[in-house]
């Protein structure tokens, strides 16, 4: 498969429109969107009203206790002894505040939203013990406040212990302990039932979560049901999922697509982030904006990658912004901070939703573009997508895309969809990509 960055078209030139052009011939190039690098920030193990890492320690406790008494605790269950400064719960009036912060700073990202948290109580039936109202107004401020920006995932059924689906007891499985590798015939039913109960209160998720590892061992079965549950719920043909982070200064992260039909326009897409979660985790563990990016903007994981223009996707789990002070959103606040010290003219960065990402990748790799002539591209697409931004090696006086007259813009600051940028000898033009025939033509200076 071909997961490249860039797609370079080359036909000669036909026609003779300009003498010093006949010889040459002509490229394009599909860009980052806008000609910016894509920003992200995945919020993982959210759930409304439960803190999900209260009752993920407790379980697993118990859980070593029964089967591995002779083990040490490993991961957030080296925290049992501080369940007593956790809340077991996370307030909506707080998810309401992040939310709007997030949108005043135009983050924008991933959400996961466990349907069956900690298998305490449905999304879809409510949360004994609790407030009733809790779990209405986590609701509410979810679809309200914080979809605007972020896509809704689940992140399976309970991010904790296996769901029967038949009596719907949990059993002494873990998700993402012995489902590292669950078992291909129940993986479909299994995602089509995480995304079913979020579509009963309302909410059509855009892809899914693996809670840790879950699907790792088995990836090409795992995105092939992210691929049919997707359909078969929300009749979704492009979703994508979060399974795998590369962090090491070797690695660079891409948006490998997976199942690609491009007869039927459908395909998944892997999101993966860039750097760990140094937010704080628990709220007990490291937070520290230093390692994402330092206050000169120099070091730390993401100037690294923004350098090589690539997907810049941080992660970061729920609890850590909330509990134990919050390091978590101390942490986010100053690294926003950082990035938008890092890019003031917002010219080199674009904060984008997880699913913005997946569909451009897949328009950018799976779209059929030809050079048809010196002033004429052809793309034909099943994968429609916005801010869509090609290069070509041309100095242009007038471009359209269709009908459509394209707003010549001076500066890279005023460059968005439905503008072309000239630079040099190269024009840069963007514009939303729709399903099916596009055609651009362009009228060249000199001409
Ligand atoms: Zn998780």
């Amino acid at each position: 498969m071909n997961t490249s960055r860039k797609q370079f078209i080359k036909a000669a030139v036909l026609g003779g429109v300009g003498a010093s052009l006949a010889a040459e011939s002509a490229s394009v190039t599909v860009c980052n969107p806008l000609l910016r690098t894509p920003l992200s920030l995945i919020i993982d193990d959210s759930c409304p009203v439960i803190n999900k890492a209260y009752y993920w320690i407790k379980q697993r406790h118990e859980w070593r206790l029964r089967h591995a008494p002779d083990k040490p605790g490993s991961g957030w269950e080296r925290h049992f002894d501080k369940l007593d400064k956790m809340p077991n719960t996370i307030p909506s009036a707080f998810a309401a505040k992040w939310g709007e912060w997030c949108g005043e700073q135009g983050v924008r990202g991933k959400f996961s939203m466990v349907p069956f948290p900690a298998g305490v109580g449905r999304i879809d039936r409510g949360f004994d013990g609790f407030p009733k109202n809790e779990l209405r107004d986590w609701l509410r401020v979810t679809k309200e406040i914080i979809w605007q920006n972020f896509d809704l995932t689940p992140e399976m059924l309970t991010h904790t212990r296996v769901v029967d689906l038949k009596t719907w007891q949990l059993t002494d499985a873990w998700e993402q302990g012995e489902w590292v590798d669950p078992p291909v015939e129940l993986l479909t039913d299994y995602i089509t039932t995480a995304m079913q109960l979020l579509k009963n209160v309302g909410i059509t998720c855009e892809g899914v979560t693996s809670p840790g590892a879950f699907g790792k061992k088995k990836e090409s079965a795992y995105a092939r049901a992210v691929l049919d549950a997707a359909l078969r719920v929300n009749k979704n043909p492009q979703p994508f999922y979060f399974l795998h982070m590369k962090l090491s200064a070797k690695e660079l992260p891409d948006v490998p697509l997976w199942h690609v039909d491009n007869a039927n326009g459908r395909a998944v897409a892997s999101i993966i982030g860039c750097a760990g979660d140094w937010f704080g985790a628990t709220g007990f563990d490291t937070a520290n904006a230093d390692l994402f990016i330092t206050e000169d903007l120099r070091g730390g994981r993401l100037p690294s990658v923004l350098e090589k223009e690539r997907p810049c996707i941080l992660v970061g789990h729920w609890p850590c912004f909330y509990v134990n002070d919050g390091p978590g959103f101390k942490v986010l606040k100053e690294v926003k901070r950082r990035l938008d010290a890092y890019d003031p003219d917002r010219t080199k960065t674009l904060w984008m939703k997880n699913s913005e990402i997946g569909h451009y990748w897949m328009a950018r790799t799976l779209s059929d573009i030809k050079v048809e002539s010196a002033d004429r591209v052809q793309i034909q697409t099943k994968f429609p997508t916005r801010n869509f931004t090609l290069g070509l090696d041309v100095a242009a006086k007038r471009v359209k895309v269709d009908k459509r007259d394209l707003w010549q813009v001076s500066s890279r600051r005023d460059f968005r969809a439905g503008t072309f940028l000239v630079e040099g000898r190269r024009t840069f033009l963007a514009f939303d990509l729709p399903t099916g025939k596009t055609t651009v033509t362009m009228i060249k200076e000199g001409s």
